[in-house]
């Protein structure tokens, strides 16, 4: 199973596939050298070099998976389970360059259908065998590396189906291990779309974008990934949840919401039904340019507030949009927003927030601008391996708040980080999902790596999570709590919350075998 193949959905010392590859710009690189010291980093260790010790899971538990699931999709192999051992964080990747593997899975398990998730979990609970369920495999918060010495790996990929279309309702029900584009590529056959666009669009999946409550870069008219879910199956040890009937209930608290965000700790998704919208007929971006990133705040808030709503707005600070101009050659000055419009005629929404952006200090910079942006909305995690194939250290954390808030986390934030890096680091942001009482914050940090770049982002991140926390935010507005993140979830929600999601937890899987050490304090 390599990249290209269905059950190697992600890459292993770098983002996606080498031809997609980003170069840095020759002005990128020299503001970097200007800037950090860096170092030629040591060569990568190819795949093929790297050691995983043998599969320990004894006979009669192969037996009964095989027996279950057929042998080929049993597998064993070191390259599958390599593959499956962990998520994208820059941590990830720099182990993975070296050749380390945190915790391999004993196995990769590929299920065909609900049942067989059903028998796995059966299977798995009688044998004590730990079970991460494994979409996209693209987090980046460690929710795919369980606690637990011995566990397998439930990809996910064979189930890749649309199960139904209900036009008349705008609903579809699709199968958990469906990767964004396939989706899209299938909705499309119906002239819907899901308008679900996060960074990670090219790997993830329907099922990882439920357990882990994703919002995507089109969120400002699509909404998060959670809003858009109607229904979802899930295979628990304890059997079958079915949560979600109707576009709307009063019957009883929502159990959708226990299972969205669960990653996994609580049962498998297997199908999730989501609301769809018509192909837009129409989109248009364009960028504008505010003096300062808190007036661009205050214009973005307008828009959220009392509309009218562009489908993506996405306000860079300062530090952002000098790095983006330097990339392309320009020296801009304070700080660009982006805003882009779909639907079946933009164009009275177009003008209306053009108003209000131009009312609120806004100065146009055109659609070429916009549509810069569109054309390079999914290069990121390519420039963070070109950053890296320099020498840098690059990798992002992000978080939400009220707008009264707003501005004094992106300031703590970024000092408490520029603080844990004394010796240089640049720090980006922006605003890039909006609501009425709110927006989230998203950092990109560039620094040198030292000589343990991965301890060096620990303590950095440790020390902008308790900025986060100090300052009333919340630890994750998309990418979820993982390992990475438990700590302060805890503190955020509380003793009482944290004993509920434990009491839910042994009902649901009395055998402690879903994704120990993740999510669940
Ligand atoms: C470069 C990059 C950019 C990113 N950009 C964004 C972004 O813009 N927006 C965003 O929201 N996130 C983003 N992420 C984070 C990540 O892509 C999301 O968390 C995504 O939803 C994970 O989907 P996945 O299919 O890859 O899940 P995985 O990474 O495979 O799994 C994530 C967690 O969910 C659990 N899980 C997965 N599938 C299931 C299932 N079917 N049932 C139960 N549990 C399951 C796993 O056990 C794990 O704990 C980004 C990540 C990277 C590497």
């Amino acid at each position: 199973m390599n990249m290209e193949g269905e059950a190697s959905p992600v890459g292993w010392a770098r983002w996606g596939t080498t031809k997609n590859a980003q170069v840095l710009p020759e002005s990128a690189s020299t503001l970097l050298a200007q800037v950090l010291e860096l170092a030629p980093p040591p060569p990568v260790v190819p795949l093929a070099e790297v050691t995983v010790p043998d599969c320990e899971l004894d006979g009669a538990v192969l037996g009964a998976l095989r027996q279950a699931l057929g042998a080929g999709h049993v597998v064993t192999t070191p390259d599958a389970r390599a593959r499956h051992a962990s998520g994208m964080s820059t941590p990830d990747l720099l182990r993975h360059r070296q050749g380390l593997v945190r915790a391999a899975p004993q196995a990769v398990l590929r299920p065909a259908d609900h049942a067989e998730v059903v028998s796995i979990l059966d299977i798995c609970s009688r044998f004590g065998v730990t079970v991460v369920p494994f979409g996209g495999g693209t987090s980046v918060v460690g929710g795919l590396t369980p606690s637990a010495a011995r566990h397998v790996a439930v990809d996910l990929s064979r189930l890749s189906d649309v199960v139904a279309v209900d036009p008349t309702s705008r609903t579809a029900t699709l199968q958990a291990g469906l990767r964004a584009p396939r989706a899209a590529e299938l909705l499309a056959e119906h002239g819907f779309t899901l308008g679900h666009v996060p960074q990670s669009y090219e790997y993830a999946t329907i099922g990882g974008f439920a357990a882990t409550r994703s919002s995507g870069q089109a969120s400002a008219g699509y909404g998060r990934f959670d809003d858009m879910v109607m229904a979802l199956t899930v295979a628990t040890p304890r059997g079958t949840v079915r949560a979600g009937r109707a576009p709307a209930s009063a019957a009883g608290p929502d159990l959708r919401q226990l299972f969205l965000g669960s990653e996994g700790t609580l049962g498998v998704i297997t199908d999730v039904t989501v609301r769809i919208r018509p192909l837009p007929a129409q989109s248009h971006y364009e960028g504008w340019r505010f003096e300062s990133f808190a007036e661009g705040l205050h214009a973005v808030r307008r828009l959220a507030q009392d509309g009218p709503q562009p489908t993506v707005l996405r306000l860079s600070d300062e530090v952002e949009t000098m790095i983006g101009a330097t990339g392309a050659g320009r020296s801009d000055g304070g700080c660009q927003l982006i805003a882009g419009y779909e639907g079946a005629d933009v164009r009275s929404t177009v003008e209306a927030a053009a108003a209000v952006l131009a009312a609120h200090g806004g100065v146009p910079l055109g659609e070429e601008a916009g549509q810069q942006w569109a054309r390079h909305r999914f290069d990121a995690p390519y420039l963070r391996d070109a950053l890296l194939d320099a020498g840098a250290f690059a990798e992002t954390l992000e978080t939400a708040a009220y707008w009264s808030a707003l501005p004094e986390v992106h300031d703590r934030v970024r000092q408490a980080i520029l603080a844990a890096l004394p010796d240089g680091a640049l720090v980006l942001a922006h605003v890039s999902h909006v609501y009425e009482t709110g927006a989230s914050l998203y950092f990109t940090v560039i620094c040198s790596p030292g000589p343990d770049p991965v301890d060096r982002w620990r303590k950095a991140k440790a020390a902008a999570s308790d900025a986060i926390a100090a300052a009333g935010a919340t630890i994750s507005h998309h990418h979820g709590v993982g390992a990475d993140h438990r700590a302060w979830y805890a503190a955020e929600i509380g003793d009482v919350a944290v004993d509920l999601l434990r009491a839910v937890k042994q009902q649901l899987d009395p055998a402690g075998i879903l994704n120990p050490g993740i999510l669940v304090p």
